[in-house]
């Protein structure tokens, strides 16, 4: 990557997009239809990287590699310690590559150019600590099933994994899931988001740089509609981990029923910041004027409502409009912007969509509201609406951009009722100085994260996933290495076995 490492370093646009061709069997992979699809960068509205359309036989190949590598034991049947040697490598040369993977990142997501440094960055401590749990995964044994019985549990990779991953976050949510699955000894099938694919072809050809063996992790682009549901449906696939929208996670629920394959979903959210009357406003106030405009509200556990007790809300209120009022927007090769591009244009019309929608129901704009479309830059600043009707699309849908509803309260169990009036459950963030408080409502609120006095913060030893239509299963922490394994019951028969017809 050096002379790509050069243009990173210069933060300038590419003169022409930068070609990534898949990655199938260990080799680059250009497939038979070779179909070349441009990325424009949605912060400088110009052509920035291209991708390759597979094909259902582009899949079937990558398929058909991860399979024969997981069959023939080359990297299930490695020890442990074997495994973590090429995850950390892996990991070393994330961060010896931080700066071109930032900038890749940036070019396709139009996310602050500080903010990709800091998610790669992470992302590789998430390989380190995947490393280890290679070394720690294990079963267990029952040595109390009498005289003559032995009982062992097994934990086994769980075979072939499709990883299907969205475009917000996409080197860090690959690295929430990719290194586990490789921990647990299973081989990998990743299709990323066809807005957002390249620093996931780039991080494959790291991994053969690392040591790993060929066909273990394979990378195919292209529609999700195609080559995503195909992987779903695949009945050469034993797990699919899908992360994305709630409506699609559905049609992957139902295509992977096929051959029954494992399912891992991580879904929408559509998360409360539940602010009681003795929290500190200030402190409150910063972080979710942060939650809600971080990624420019492109986030799944963005923290998109604000449901706090009517006698703070006003001067909670006009403190997240302050913070809101010094958030600057702009190009995200700017290392002095907070909030970068909003994705693409459609995604752009929706979060329009919502905010016209507010100011029609008659919700009350704080601030912003104002969206840019500059030629093919989109830019929307973090907006804010109050009197919020709890039934309302503002209240009840995910907009997936920066647009928080404010909702108060009255009473404890009002709050609750709130927070957990939607079909998802995703995070929480709960906001109080009482300790009792505090305990009460993060047993109440139905969600797979809870924050309390703070929000969107944690790392790979805390498991993430959702609660009802957020989804299903758990990713990172010892529950993210054991997501990619089987369990085997095995009882051992010791001495002699007591005969049925004597
Ligand atoms: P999306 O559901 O549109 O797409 C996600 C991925 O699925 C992409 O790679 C896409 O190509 C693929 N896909 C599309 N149709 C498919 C199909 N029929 N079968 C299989 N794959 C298909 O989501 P998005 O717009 O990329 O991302 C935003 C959504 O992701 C939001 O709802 C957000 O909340 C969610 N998300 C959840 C988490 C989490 O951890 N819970 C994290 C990030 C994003």
């Amino acid at each position: 990557m050096s002379d790509l490492s050069k243009l990173a370093a210069s933060l300038h646009l590419p003169d022409e997009p930068l070609r990534t061709p898949m990655f199938i069997d260990g080799k680059d992979h250009t497939g038979s239809s070779a179909e070349w699809v441009t990325r424009k960068s949605p912060g400088h509205g110009v052509g920035v990287t291209a991708t390759l359309r597979a094909s259902a036989g582009d899949l079937d190949a990558a398929v058909a590699a991860a399979r024969r590598a997981f069959d023939d034991g080359r990297w299930s049947r490695l020890s442990g310690e074997q495994r973590a040697t090429v995850l950390l490598k892996a990991a070393r040369l994330i961060r010896d590559n931080v700066e071109t993977l930032a900038y890749l990142e940036t070019l396709e997501s139009g996310k602050p150019i500080g903010q990709s440094r800091g998610e790669v960055t992470a992302a590789a401590g998430i390989w380190e600590y995947a490393a280890g749990l290679a070394r720690v995964v294990h079963g267990d044994s029952h040595d109390t099933l009498g005289p003559d019985m032995l009982g062992l549990v097994l934990r086994q990779p769980v075979g072939v994994v499709g990883i299907v991953t969205p475009w917000n976050f996409p080197f860090f949510i690959l690295s929430e899931r990719l290194p586990f699955a490789l921990a647990a000894g299973c081989t990998v099938v990743v299709k990323p988001a066809e807005l957002t694919s390249t620093t996931t072809l780039k991080l494959a050809a790291l991994l053969t740089e690392a040591g790993l063996p060929d066909g273990v992790v394979n990378v195919v682009t292209g529609l999700g509609s195609v080559v995503g549901q195909a992987l779903a449906e695949h009945m050469d696939v034993d797990m699919i981990s899908f992360t994305g929208s709630t409506q699609v996670g559905r049609a992957v629920l139902a295509a992977a029923g096929g051959n029954m394959k494992k399912v891992g979903l991580e879904l929408g959210g559509k998360n409360p910041q539940i602010v009681f009357a003795d929290a500190d406003l200030d402190d409150a106030a910063d972080a979710i004027a942060f939650g809600i405009a971080f990624n420019a509200g492109q986030c799944c556990v963005s923290g998109s409502r604000l449901v706090v007790h009517r006698s703070v809300e006003a001067e909670l209120v006009e403190r997240i409009r302050a913070v809101l009022a010094r958030v600057r927007t702009g190009d995200p090769l700017d290392a002095s912007n907070h909030v970068g591009a909003i994705v693409e244009a459609r995604q752009f019309d929706k979060i329009r969509g919502f905010i016209d929608a507010g100011t029609r129901d008659g919700a009350q704009l704080v601030c912003g509201g104002d969206t840019r479309s500059e030629g093919e830059r989109f830019f929307i600043q973090p907006t804010v609406f109050r009197n919020v009707q709890p039934g309302s699309a503002l209240a009840q849908d995910e907009i997936f951009g920066p647009v928080l509803s404010v909702m108060p309260f009255d009473s404890f169990d009002e709050a609750i009722g709130l927070a957990n009036g939607v079909p998802y459950g995703l995070a929480a963030s709960i906001w109080t100085r009482d300790l009792q408080g505090a305990f009460k409502s993060l047993r109440d609120v139905q969600a797979g994260r809870i924050w309390v006095n703070c929000t969107i913060t944690g790392g790979p030893e805390m498991p993430i996933g959702g609660f009802k239509q957020s989804g299903i299963g758990r990713e990172t922490g010892r529950y993210g290495v054991e997501e990619y394994t089987e369990i085997k019951s095995v009882h051992v028969q010791l001495g002699k076995r007591p005969r049925w017809i004597a």
